[in-house]
């Protein structure tokens, strides 16, 4: 949306923004954020988002979500609530395309081998990682490291960050401290996430038949919206019986979060995107849905997160990025010379380690691994 005159008062606008790292004139076709959006699609982490995990690894089947496809249904998402509440499309657009740029392979469990391995070191927190990689590890431009993007996107992508984290940041971390809210679109695009995952795994989790219709018959979410379809489509089945329940499941979530949202604003009485930050988070579920989403997110995590086929692979991401951290620190020769600290320092080797780790595809991992353990893989 470009019309700053739709926009709502309590929306992003660039003109009240501390804006970009490095001076940059003034784009002029697009606007500040949609320039963003732009160079995040643009740059190469984002790329990488097709061969990474969010569920299931790449490998295991061409429909199942990957960390890209995810990306795009958030944005998606985020967008269209966005407009019903007249904040500012672009920046979220920006904030969600760009809010896993710093995941590792292998999902969760690649993230949680890699900050088990950083424990000496500072950890490691995919938010922050995210942060990084458009702040400093792009390489794309003549002027500057990273992309340069505005303080409001930059913000977004930092969803989470410890204290300790959030003190060596500067104005970017500082809302951790003061305990301030973000703008409305990165609130926006961190509940788009929440949506987003919870449905498609679902459908990605009845896909690979590691769940079972008559197991999501316990949860009210599901099976509200599966008796609804029964009655709209008598003996309707199989997978257009399923997509016609997740779609309309979106579709209550997406409504409840709206309105929930607009009411939670008009009673603060929102001014400007201060007012914003000092009032207590605004987008939001209401009580019961809220208490419906936490049930299906239950649901989601001891029946198909911790089902033993996916703990098997995550077993094995585990062991791929330990050893691929172990040998990367007792070897540093056998790192690219563009991995290689220059200054022999341990804390700057260890974290161009995990730079190069977090930047890997599963696919890329599992080939480096082998090249690294195996003779036959050179
Ligand atoms: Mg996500």
């Amino acid at each position: 949306m470009n019309d700053e005159l739709a926009l709502a008062p309590y929306a992003a606008r660039p003109a009240g923004s501390p804006g970009r790292k490095f001076a940059e004139p003034a784009p002029g076709s697009r606007s500040e954020f949609q320039r963003d959006r732009d160079r995040i699609i643009h740059c190469a982490a984002f790329r990488r988002l097709e061969y990474k995990t969010q569920v299931f690894v790449n490998h295991e089947g061409d429909l199942f979500r990957t960390r890209l496809t995810h990306t795009i249904e958030v944005a998606q998402i985020a967008r269209s609530v966005a407009r019903n509440l007249r904040l500012n499309e672009d920046l979220v657009e920006a904030i969600s395309l760009a809010h896993d740029l710093g995941h590792t392979p292998f999902g969760h469990a690649g993230q949680d081998a890699l900050n088990a391995c950083m424990a000496d070191y500072g950890g490691f927190e995919h938010n922050l990682q995210s942060l990084r990689v458009v702040d400093v590890l792009e390489e794309r431009y003549g002027a500057f490291d990273g992309l340069n993007l505005m303080f409001e996107t930059r913000e977004g992508i930092l969803k989470h960050c410890s204290a300790v984290n959030a003190r060596t940041l500067g104005a970017i971390g500082q809302r951790f401290l003061d305990k301030k809210q973000p703008t409305l679109e990165a609130q926006l695009a961190n509940l788009a996430d929440e949506i987003a995952y919870n449905n498609h795994d679902i459908d990605d989790g009845l896909r690979s038949g590691l769940i079972s219709e008559a197991q999501l018959a316990q949860i009210d979410l599901y099976a509200r919206h599966r008796h609804q379809v029964e009655q709209a489509y008598p003996g309707i089945s199989g997978r257009r019986a399923i997509s016609e329940t997740i779609r309309r499941m979106i579709n209550a979530l997406v409504v409840d979060l709206i309105d929930t949202s607009r009411e939670r604003i008009r009673q603060v009485r929102l001014d400007s995107v201060d007012d914003v930050r000092n009032a207590p988070p605004l987008i939001a579920f209401s009580p019961a849905m809220q208490t419906q989403a936490t049930l299906l997110k239950q649901f989601l995590r001891e029946n198909l997160y911790r089902h033993y086929l996916v703990n098997r692979m995550t077993s094995k991401a585990r062991r791929i990025v330990t050893d691929l951290f172990t040998a990367f620190m007792a070897e540093p020769g056998l790192l690219s010379p563009d991995y290689e600290s220059r200054d022999g320092d341990t804390t700057s080797q260890v974290r161009k380690v995990a730079d190069y780790i977090a930047g890997m595809t599963d696919r890329y991992a599992i080939r480096e691994h082998r090249r690294i353990f195996m003779m036959d893989e050179l």
